[in-house]
């Protein structure tokens, strides 16, 4: 069975489902490149829960957690099976981390969960479980919780975070509501970046964890942490120390990163 790398993704907003939108065509690409798992665990920005939390609906319903969009993007529905199985073996291995967890029966799949896997897996075959954030412990907390779940990876789990490694919302919004997403990429975001890149790409998990005191223009790049988080959940899924490969490196509306990563990438992503 393959052992899947740890990846983590720029999950962007419904409008990256329409033809031809801006940061779709890698994600398009990810999917084929990377193959087929059994099933995908998915940390999305936009769940957050007080304690450790995993969904297990059979049938996870598709959220709308957006506003101000067009009527179309509300109709989407992306119908991939569930994953109970996959939600019990999480609790199991947070629980043998010293982590309690629980399995949420209810939880559908958040636009930061659906929006990407539509266009990485558009057949919605792959069953699909959604990791919970606890945005109140902080980024270790989340590289722990990577760490605790990565013997999932050698069994067929694939294991994404989807964030954004850059997400000022109200910067993005202005060059949005301006209709230009080629605006061009400043300087803050340029080096946080880079930053972030080098760390992970060095395996240099303490800074990642620290970035907030350590990283150029840290407050601008994240406002609050929660896009940051899923990188912290792929970097520990990848094993302790393991070095980054830069999947993308593509800015929308200027200063939106989407940069992705894989981490312990196997040889299929060393081409
Ligand atoms: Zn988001």
């Amino acid at each position: 069975m393959t052992r899947y790398p740890a990846i983590f993704i720029g999950h962007g907003s419904p409008m990256q489902i329409a033809d031809g939108a801006p940061g779709r065509s890698f994600l398009e690409r990810l999917g084929p490149d990377l193959g087929k798992p059994k099933a995908i665990l998915i940390a999305s920005a936009h769940w957050e829960t007080a304690e450790p939390a995993v969904s297990g609906a059979a049938r996870p319903e598709t959220i709308y957690d957006f506003g101000g969009f067009p009527r179309a993007f509300y109709q989407v529905k992306y119908p991939a099976p569930g994953a109970p199985d996959l939600a019990n073996r999480v609790v199991e291995l947070l629980g043998r981390a010293g982590m309690r967890a629980h399995v949420d029966p209810q939880q559908g799949l958040d636009h930061g969960a659906w929006v990407p896997l539509r266009l990485m897996y558009p057949d919605a075959d792959v069953p699909v479980a959604q990791l919970a954030l606890q945005h109140h412990l902080g980024p270790e907390h989340h590289l722990k919780l990577g760490r605790a779940l990565a013997p999932l990876r050698d069994e067929g789990v694939l294991i994404l975070g989807a964030g954004n490694m850059t997400h000022n919302l109200q910067d993005a919004f202005r060059k949005m509501s301006a209709g230009d997403p080629n605006a061009p990429t400043e300087a803050w975001a340029l080096a946080f970046d880079r930053w972030v890149a080098d760390a992970a790409t060095a395996g240099r998990f303490d800074d990642l964890v620290h970035y907030r005191e350590r990283a150029p223009h840290a407050r601008m790049a994240h406002p609050r942490d929660e896009h940051y988080l899923p990188l912290l959940v792929a970097a520990g899924a990848g094993g302790e120390g393991a070095r980054a490969k830069r999947l993308n490196d593509e800015f929308i509306f200027g200063n939106l990163s989407q940069a992705a990563f894989a981490f312990d990438a196997p040889e299929l992503l060393a081409a």
